[in-house]
């Protein structure tokens, strides 16, 4: 019998606000431990939770870059259960009416594009944080506690590693495109489990699965998946049956490993919060929120496509919002039948010196500077050879290029007489090769374009090289 894989992906992603989801304590990141937090986050008895209205906001934005509707009335619900992370005795959480459902996805694999729906999106505390091993002992954190989520909880309509990939990889561009969260994996801003199960081809029931436990890179969720699509095959082929448990990925060993069974999932025992009213959202508002969504990836790379990129330059530029603008403000400075040639020259000198964190880049040359290099390729002052050069003293000094150009005299050669005394010195010092190429042998002129150039330290004007030498190399 032949099987399909199955998965369904809940991703868990920190909304970009300054203060908590329910007081206002800080939500910053990485400092010193329980200095952001106060009886409500602590979960002590009668501290009364507040709904930080930006919260809701930020996830209706999210929602609606993500297609989902949103109920007008939604409620906050405890799901109750005990960890040391969750001084409450319960997260607060919502269940049966969340914000937001039924949103969709655009995912491509290998050229092939499909849609994966959206399940849901719901509002969420984050739990605190258990460090283990501080001084032999375990303690706890509670900076993170109260930090607002939304879970954006997928269909089961993935079928490979590389779709779940693509998913994430395409989810976190959106979300970092309209802002609401800075797709950072390693503070674990974005988080993602994954549910994978077989099911015979043609079967529509879903098969028994598995949940793979907060994998922190694109990577390892691809491996992980594909890793436990195999376990499972190998397991029912041979007769066994998949049991319903959680794992977890170890890069080290390259397979899933059990952490916890069937016998140990949790009763929540959902139920309203009774401190919490329910959140009541008006058409007018979220319609006021859909007017200032910025541009989606997705159409960026549409209109880009317009303007003569490929898919795959647009792709690679729009891999991160401040690239993106960064690559739009050139287009506006250039026109936009010179996109493409920006395009060309951010991804092969630019990019690999683009550094990110989270939702800041840091691009080493200013887009106006980068526009006037561009600019003085385009009209022959310098040839492409030469615009690197001058681009990596831009990214070592901070000139513009006007400046490096003249200081250094590497402005092209044009001159016609001084191209024909240099092609003619190198034919005179090549007799061998010029033999060669007037005994047929044409695929020598490359061997003097090289010498040519050489000669002039790169500078001559390559067109007017290739046509002088043809003319000189033709002559009996
Ligand atoms: P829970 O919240 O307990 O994890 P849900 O029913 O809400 O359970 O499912 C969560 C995720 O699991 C969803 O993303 C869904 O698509 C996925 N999922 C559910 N059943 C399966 C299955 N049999 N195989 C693969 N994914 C599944
Ligand atoms: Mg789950
Ligand atoms: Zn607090």
């Amino acid at each position: 019998m032949s099987f399909e894989a199955v998965i369904g992906l809940e991703v868990h992603a920190q909304l970009r606000t300054q203060t908590k989801l329910f007081c206002g304590c800080s939500t910053r990141f990485g400092d010193a431990p329980n200095t952001n937090v106060c009886p409500v986050c602590l979960g002590l008895p009668g501290a009364l939770p507040v709904p930080n209205e930006a919260v809701i906001d930020l996830a209706v934005r999210a929602a609606l870059a993500l297609e989902c509707r949103v109920n007008p009335v939604s409620v906050f619900a405890r799901k109750n259960y005990f960890y040391p992370d969750l001084a409450k005795g319960y997260q607060i959480s919502q269940f049966e009416l969340p914000l937001n459902e039924h949103g969709r996805l655009a995912i491509e694999v290998d050229g092939e594009r499909k849609e994966a729906g959206i399940t849901r999106i719901h509002v969420e505390e984050d739990a605190a944080k258990n460090l283990h091993g501080v001084g032999g002992e375990t303690l706890v954190d509670f900076n993170r506690a109260g930090v607002p989520l939304i879970e954006i909880v997928g269909d089961p309509d993935l079928r490979s590693g590389a779709e779940a990939e693509a998913y994430l990889r395409s989810l976190r561009d959106i979300l970092m495109a309209v802002g609401v969260n800075d797709g950072n994996l390693e503070a674990g801003s974005f988080r993602c489990d994954a549910n994978v199960s077989i099911r015979p081809v043609g079967s529509e029931i879903l098969g028994t699965r598995v949940e793979l436990k907060n994998i922190n890179s694109f990577r390892f969720v691809r491996k992980a998946i594909e890793f436990e699509i195999a376990r499972q095959k190998a397991l029912v082929s041979s007769g066994g049956v998949v049991e319903q448990e959680t794992r977890s990925w170890s890069e080290a060993e390259g397979r899933t490993k059990s952490m916890r069974g069937k016998e140990e999932a949790h009763d929540y025992r959902y139920f309203p919060d009774p401190d919490l009213p329910p959140i009541r959202i008006d058409d007018e508002h979220v319609e006021r929120i859909r007017r200032d969504l910025p541009e989606l990836p997705a159409e960026t790379r549409a209109r880009w496509q317009q303007l003569g990129l490929t898919e795959q330059d647009a792709r690679v530029l729009t891999g991160h919002p401040e690239l993106a603008r960064y690559v739009d403000a050139g287009v506006a400075l250039l026109g936009p039948e010179r996109a493409k040639a920006l395009a060309n020259f951010v991804q092969s000198e630019v990019l690999r010196h683009v550094t990110t964190h989270g939702l800041r880049a840091d691009v080493p040359v200013p887009i106006a500077h980068l526009a006037q290099l561009i600019e003085l390729t385009l009209d022959d002052t310098i040839n492409g050879k030469i615009a690197k050069e001058v681009f990596a003293k831009m990214v070592e000094s901070g000139e513009p290029p006007r400046d490096i150009i003249d200081r250094d005299g590497l402005a092209q050669v044009t001159d016609t007489a001084a191209i024909e005394a240099v092609v003619q010195e190198v034919i005179d010092g090549h007799p061998a090769q010029l033999a060669q190429y007037r005994g047929g042998k044409t695929a020598v002129l490359g061997f003097f374009v090289g010498q040519v150039m050489k000669a002039t330290r790169g500078q001559a004007n390559p067109k007017l090289v290739q046509e002088t030498l043809k003319r000189l190399l033709a002559e009996p």
